[in-house]
């Protein structure tokens, strides 16, 4: 993981259960956040591609998907947390995936990237999640989205909530998916 530059990114494969992707041997950086916080944004800023869809096409947000990047490693997009209209069903399968592939010791993760808006700050389940991220050791970097959409005072307001809440431990970086700020600095560091 050594090149600073994302060269290639491509689409997988989605898996709606366990799968041997989960464990091929391939270094792993998972993303993660509430749905609509830009995530798939995110990915796509990341790589200077399309290769993740938005939230609004259907299908994928039910999965979680594998992306080759640089022919070396894998981004893996999580489904968001909230996943509205699905069935009930469904929400348990997903969860009980998400939980596997995250908290079962089998499955590593260079990285997990918690993606938290800079507009709206930590919710609960943000922080239930990087409670049980930092319970399994999880080496975190936390996502601050949209940071175009704030002013500084919220930024500022946001900043000092989150590092409140996960101490100075993890780096934080504010981003913005449309104006392209913060994006270097991540890839810089997710390659490093
Ligand atoms: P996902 O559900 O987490 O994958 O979120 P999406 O990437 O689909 O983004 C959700 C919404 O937020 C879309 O309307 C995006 O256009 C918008 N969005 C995502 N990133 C940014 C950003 O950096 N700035 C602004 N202003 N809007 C963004």
């Amino acid at each position: 993981m050594r090149r600073m530059k994302i060269l290639s990114s491509k689409f997988i494969k989605g898996i709606v259960q366990d799968d041997k992707v989960m464990d091929d041997g391939t270094p792993q950086v998972a993303f993660i956040g509430r749905s609509n916080v830009g995530k798939s944004s995110l990915i796509n800023a990341l790589t200077k591609s399309k290769v993740s869809r938005t939230s609004s096409t259907a299908g994928r947000t039910q999965e979680i998907n594998f992306f080759l990047i640089n022919d070396a490693f894998y981004f893996v997009d999580l489904p968001g947390y909230g996943f509205a209209k699905i069935s009930d069903e469904k929400k348990g399968k997903l969860s009980n995936l998400m939980s596997s592939y995250l908290f079962n010791d089998v499955y590593t993760q260079k990285n997990v990237v918690l993606i938290v808006d800079c507009n709206v700050g930590m919710t609960d389940k943000d922080i239930e999640m990087f409670e049980n991220l930092r319970s399994h050791n999880k080496n975190i970097v936390i996502a601050l989205s949209k940071k175009d959409k704030a002013t500084q005072a919220i930024l500022h307001k946001t900043l000092s909530q989150v590092k409140g809440i996960v101490g100075s431990a993890y780096p934080i970086f504010p981003i913005s998916s449309t104006k392209g700020a913060g994006i270097d600095e991540l890839v810089a560091f997710l390659l490093s």
